[in-house]
């Protein structure tokens, strides 16, 4: 395997190439930093897209939803999908609102999903997938019964046509502008968990 994904007539970065990255482990960390990703295809000829949790094991991304979740359904009798991941890193204030943007990491991937059918590979799957929101949550937890496996969609989308972009760094102005008399930089943002809050119905001992 390369350390590289190869790039697609789909995933070629035209605009700002010099922040395409198709690095494997990149993406991969991307990806696994995520929360959520954006998941978007055609549904009766409307864009249609939905945010969602998702989760990657090896070369493949994961995501479930109810069986009746049109986004899901759609893509699961075959629709292209198109997946989005992205973290806002900070803001970037420049000399001129041309110039204002944003340091961020994103990945943008395209691909049919397989459906994961076997009650066996869902249970696993439900595992990994709560194995990345809270590791060793999965041993203490009621875990999925029949009837949940049953009535939750698993959609799973190679990792092939897949690309990254990476802006980092100070606001980029025109040569004219600096010495304007205005604060410049980056307003860094990340996200944070903050302290956890009971269930008002927690249970005695917790
Ligand atoms: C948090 C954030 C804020 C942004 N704000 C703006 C903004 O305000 N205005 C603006 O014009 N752009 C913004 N961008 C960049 C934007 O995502 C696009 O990269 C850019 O607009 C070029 O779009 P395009 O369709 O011309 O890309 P093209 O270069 O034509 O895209 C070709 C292919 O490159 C890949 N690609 C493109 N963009 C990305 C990406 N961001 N990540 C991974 N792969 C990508 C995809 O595979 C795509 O199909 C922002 C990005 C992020 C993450």
């Amino acid at each position: 395997m390369t350390d590289t994904y190869a790039i697609h007539p789909a995933t070629k970065i035209v605009r700002g190439p010099k922040r395409a990255t198709y690095d494997r482990a990149t993406i991969h960390g991307i990806i696994d930093d995520a929360m959520i990703c954006h998941v978007a295809t055609v549904l009766d000829g409307q864009a249609v897209m939905i945010p969602t949790a998702h989760w990657r094991v090896g070369e493949a991304v994961y995501i479930h939803g109810a069986s009746k979740n049109r986004v899901l359904a759609a893509i699961a009798n075959g629709a292209a999908a198109c997946l989005c991941f992205t973290h806002l890193d900070g803001l970037v204030m420049a000399r001129s609102a041309f110039h204002h943007s944003a340091n961020y990491r994103s990945v943008i991937l395209y691909g049919k999903a397989h459906i994961l059918d076997d009650p066996a590979d869902k249970m696993a799957h439900s595992q990994y997938f709560i194995d990345k929101i809270a590791p060793g949550r999965w041993d203490k937890i009621r875990q999925p019964n029949a009837q949940e496996l049953k009535a939750t969609l698993f959609l799973g989308f190679d990792l092939k046509e897949v690309s990254a972009k990476i802006r980092s760094g100070d606001p980029v102005d025109d040569d004219a502008d600096y010495g304007w008399p205005v604060w410049t930089g980056v307003l860094p943002c990340r996200m944070v968990w903050d302290d956890p809050v009971n269930d008002s119905r927690i249970e005695p001992g917790f």
